[in-house]
């Protein structure tokens, strides 16, 4: 942007703060997807994801010191990528983190932009939202590999957290939260809950257990405060009831006592470019994006 005329200083006081910060926001999210939104199937595109996986170490290194959790598959070794985050300062240390994670991997053969470049660039927002100002709780970002091999790198680390009896206060793993569709009968559901729950494709997801019932109020409160349509469904215990609930990383976190919720547009009873070549930036809604991260944001700082 070059240097405004008067005309220009003018519209540019009439913007509220609040669309400023929204405006660098999505700009901050898009530049994320632009980098990561490739093929980086652990496998066949490794050139992909070794780039998916330095961008991430990178932009976590601005705000703390990146821990590397190894685990190994088949052989060869994989990584997570850690970045712990304290609370502001007169709050201990002490207490149980929030631990919020996105998976960095694709399966074969597609970019993956919405699953899960999105939750990677919000992921990397709530890092830089969390390391200028602190929340009350000390916040945990995790970046997990191998979701789409059977959640193996989740499942990996939870098994460390248990060995280690670490405590978190809540686990947060985004999932697919850029696709909207405002549409009639654009939104699938699970048999049964098409009852209960908008026709349209232009909400964000809450999906939990029992258990996070009072977080689930909670957050879907304070992300409607900003605007955004949200909806959550507690899955019964360790979504045993609604299987559909189980396809992510907060999954390995139920089957160990943990209370989480997985936060997503809803994936394929969605998104039609889901798993495929055209999973692309374009099919993207940054806007919507830009406010699920938002609605995050002020949810997580509730807690
Ligand atoms: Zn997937």
């Amino acid at each position: 942007m070059c240097h405004a005329g008067n005309g220009d200083k003018n519209h540019l006081f009439e913007l509220t703060p609040f669309r400023f910060s929204s405006l660098n926001l999505q700009h901050n999210l898009l530049t994320h997807l632009q980098q990561v939104i490739r093929d980086r199937d652990p496998y066949l595109a490794t050139e992909g994801h070794f780039y998916a996986q330095h961008y991430i170490r990178q932009q976590f290194a601005q705000w703390g010191t990146v821990e590397t959790h190894e685990f190994e598959f088949k052989g060869k070794l994989h990584q997570n990528l850690l970045l712990n985050l304290p609370a502001y300062s007169p709050m201990p240390q002490s207490n149980p983190p929030i631990l919020i994670a996105a998976h960095y991997d694709t399966v074969p053969g597609s970019p993956g932009a919405d699953d899960n470049a999105t939750g990677i660039a919000v992921l990397l927002e709530l890092a830089r939202s969390f390391a200028t100002e602190p929340a009350r709780l000390p916040i945990r970002l995790v970046a997990f590999d191998l979701e789409e091999s059977g959640l193996l790198g989740s499942k990996a680390y939870v098994v460390e957290l248990q060995r280690q009896h670490q405590p978190l206060r809540l686990m947060l793993s985004l999932e697919m939260l850029g696709y909207c569709d405002r549409t009639p009968h654009s939104q699938r559901y699970p048999a049964g809950l098409n009852y209960f729950y908008p026709d349209r494709g232009d909400f964000i997801g809450l999906i939990g257990t029992w258990q996070t019932i009072p977080d689930l109020i909670r957050l879907s409160h304070q992300i409607r405060k900003t605007g955004l349509p949200c909806e959550w469904l507690p899955a019964g215990h360790r979504g045993k009831i609604v299987p559909d609930t189980r396809r992510s990383d907060h999954a390995p976190f139920w089957d160990a006592g943990y209370r989480a919720i997985m936060v997503t547009d809803t994936a394929n009873l969605r998104n039609p470019h889901y798993h495929r070549r055209s999973d692309r930036l374009e099919t993207l809604d940054l806007d919507f994006l830009t406010g699920v991260c938002r609605g995050l944001i002020e949810g997580i700082r509730s807690v």
